[in-house]
């Protein structure tokens, strides 16, 4: 039998998903049939992922960092690592704000369209509204004190708090360089083998991938809301994905500048896990997939990977942070507001820093647009205008903000030296049916 990549077997099951959901909902028992029968497996698919991003991060990451011959190499990698996402990230606002400007899709919005949109969606924006106050009323060192966690199964067990996990591996990979060699070898091997366990239940769950997506997408469908909405909201949509677009166009090629990678080798390399963001709307399930890719098929040291896309999973938020700017000055431009040159720039600040906070969830970019908007002036009830279609906007920038991890990673590894070929020469020889 012919053999079918990977990324065009998930393609095949987004795409039947897709079809499947619209064929349904003709019928008056379609949409229940798919929330019932349809739905539980794209849960099962991404529970199943989420569930290996912990045990996966620990082993990697203290693997990786104890591999390191000293403190110093890991703290010239965290310094690289964070100042290229701080980089990445100012460009991703900094092309949304230059397309929402020159587009002004705000404009597009009528006094209907607003009367209707704000009718719809004021339960939700209520909703966001709270969960973005109990981010908000925390004190200036709540980051930092949130980063170090009191018991590490709690960190564990808490699913938007990878960064206390984070902070545990590299803690306990430190201890582990601090130590004698000999002592500090089983450890190593116990953390090595596990490393290799997980990966290899990866692939198994992998094996699932199309299944899993088809269902995402089915249940994505029936929920969708109506369609007179979404093409009023056309044109901003069109300018955010404009603008992840570009992003993806800029990673391709910072990539093929300082790795001297081609952008077909990047995009082949790393589509699976940009569909899987797609698909999942969470960069944080989309984790496991994206570390394997990017080792197996970029050629990215497990050192280098192991610590760079955890941390990237969770503070490098490109995607999200353009999503942040078009969407703060097109609800501007809806309500008739100009914002002045010094408002927009503090836009690429608070848009910045609102990305690095957002969980890596699906939804949890527009809970810190209440914080850009608060910051800006402009009216939070705006969050309305935008529900409509944040769903398919939260699928395309989680793509973007996966890829944009695994472009840094690419990055990071060639200055340490620890590019390598891909040992997965052949793209999917992996998980290609025969
Ligand atoms: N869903 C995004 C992610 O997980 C975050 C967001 O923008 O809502 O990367």
């Amino acid at each position: 039998m012919k053999k079918l990549a990977l990324h065009w077997q998930i393609l095949i099951g987004m795409g039947a998903g897709i079809l499947f959901a619209l064929i349904l909902t003709n019928f008056e028992w379609g949409s229940q049939f798919v929330t019932d029968w349809i739905k539980p497996f794209g849960t099962i698919f991404i529970n199943a992922l989420k569930l290996i991003a912990v045990p996966l991060i620990l082993a990697s990451l203290i693997k990786g960092v104890s591999d390191l011959k000293d403190i110093s190499s890991l703290s010239k990698m965290g310094a690289r690592t964070l100042i290229t996402y701080l980089i990445t990230t100012v460009v991703a606002v900094s092309i949304g704000l230059v397309i929402v400007n020159v587009f002004k899709p705000g404009k597009t919005i009528d006094e209907d369209t607003r009367t209707e949109l704000t009718e719809n969606y004021g339960g939700e924006v209520e909703l966001t509204r709270q969960s973005a106050a109990k981010q908000k009323e925390s004190g200036p060192l709540q980051a930092l004190e949130d980063l170090v966690p009191d018991n590490i199964f709690g960190a564990a067990s808490d699913n938007g708090n990878m960064l206390q996990v984070i902070f545990f591996a590299v803690f306990f990979g430190i201890g582990m360089i601090l130590i004698p060699e000999k002592q500090a070898r089983p450890v190593k091997n116990f953390f090595d083998a596990l490393n290799e366990v997980i990966l290899k239940m990866i692939d198994l769950i992998m094996l699932a991938a199309p299944y899993g997506v088809f269902a995402l997408l089915a249940a994505l469908i029936v929920e969708a809301p109506s369609p007179d909405l979404f093409m009023a909201l056309l044109y901003y949509a069109g300018c955010v994905v404009l603008g992840l677009v570009l992003m993806i166009a800029f990673y391709a090629l910072i990539v093929w500048v300082f790795t001297k990678k081609s952008p077909l080798f990047f995009i082949n390399g790393i589509s699976p896990a940009q569909l899987l963001g797609l698909s999942t709307s969470s960069s944080a399930a989309t984790l496991p997939v994206t570390m394997e890719r990017v080792e197996e098929h970029l050629g990215v040291d497990r050192q280098v990977s192991s610590f760079v896309l955890p941390i990237g999973a969770t503070i490098n938020m490109d995607g999200t942070s353009l999503y942040q700017a078009v969407a703060a000055v097109f609800i501007a431009q809806a309500f008739g507001m100009d914002l002045s040159l010094g408002v927009q720039l503090g836009i690429i600040a608070t848009a910045t820093l609102a990305s690095i906070g957002s969980a890596a969830v699906p939804g949890a970019g527009m809970v810190m647009l209440v914080i850009v908007l608060g910051q800006a002036g402009i009216p939070e009830a705006g969050l309305a205008l935008i529900f409509a279609i944040d769903r398919p906007l939260d699928m395309v920038r989680t793509s973007v903000n996966v890829t944009g991890d695994a472009a840094v990673s690419m990055l990071v590894a060639k200055s340490q030296d620890k590019l390598h070929e891909p040992h997965v020469k052949n793209w999917d020889d992996k998980y290609t049916k025969e």
